[in-house]
C-alpha cells in the first residue's frame, strides 16, 4: 500500500484527550490488516537499514508497532514500561511532560554493553518520550542511534530534539 492511503487510514480525534488537541489515532490503521502488515513492512526495512541487533518500544502503543517488527526481524524486543509494571530490578528515567513528569522503567540486563537498539514508536511529537528512552538505554549499556515513527508531527519539533540527543529519526508518515 501506499503511504498516502496508509495515511488515510489514521483516524483524527479532535479535543482527545483535552480540548485544543488533534489526536491521531492509529487504531484504524491496525484494524486494517494490509494497512497493518504495510506499515510493519515500512518499520521493518528501516530498522534491517539501520543494522540494529535489537528494538526498544515504548508503551504502549510502542509495543504494538515494536514487537510485530521484532518478530518479523527475529530480533529481540525490549519493553520500556511505565513506572512500576515491571517485576524485576529496573533502571529508570524522568521526563517532563507539558504539565509535570513521568517515568519510564526497563530491565537493565535485557541490553548487552554496545548492543545497537533501534526505537519504535506509533507518533512523535514533542520528542520527549524518544529522547528519556535513548537515554534510559544508553544508561544500560546501549548504542542508540536510530528511531523509527509511524507518524511524525513535524511542528512540535521532535526529529530536532532527537538529533540533540544523537538520535536519527524516520516516520512513515507526516501531519501538520
Ligand atoms: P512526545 O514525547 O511529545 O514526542 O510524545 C510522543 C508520545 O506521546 C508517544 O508515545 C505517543 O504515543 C504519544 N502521543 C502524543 N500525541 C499523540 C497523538 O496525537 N496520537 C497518538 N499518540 C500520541
Amino acid at each position: 500500500m501506499a503511504p498516502h492511503e496508509l495515511k488515510s487510514l489514521v483516524r483524527t480525534i479532535p479535543d482527545f484527550p483535552i480540548e485544543g488537541i488533534q489526536f491521531r489515532d492509529i487504531t484504524t490503521l491496525i484494524g486494517h490488516g494490509e494497512g497493518f502488515a504495510a506499515t510493519v513492512d515500512w518499520l521493518a526495512e528501516k530498522v534491517t537499514a539501520s543494522g540494529a541487533e535489537a528494538i526498544a518500544g515504548m508503551e504502549a502503543r510502542g509495543f504494538i508497532f515494536g514487537a510485530a517488527v521484532a518478530a518479523r526481524l527475529s530480533l529481540p524486543f525490549l519493553p520500556v514500561r511505565k513506572s512500576g509494571k515491571l517485576p524485576c530490578d529496573t533502571i529508570s528515567v524522568d521526563y517532563a511532560l507539558e504539565y509535570g513528569s513521568d517515568t519510564l522503567e526497563m530491565d537493565p540486563a535485557s541490553v548487552h554493553e554496545g548492543q545497537r537498539v533501534a526505537m519504535v514508536d506509533d507518533l512523535l511529537a514533542t520528542g520527549g518520550t524518544a529522547c528519556a528512552t535513548a537515554k534510559l538505554l544508553r544508561q544500560a549499556g546501549a548504542r542508540v542511534e536510530h528511531a523509527f515513527f509511524v507518524i511524525d508531527l513535524p511542528d512540535l519539533g521532535g526529529a530536532k530534539k532527537l538529533e540533540d540527543c544523537g538520535v536519527a529519526v524516520a516516520a512513515l508518515m507526516e501531519f501538520e
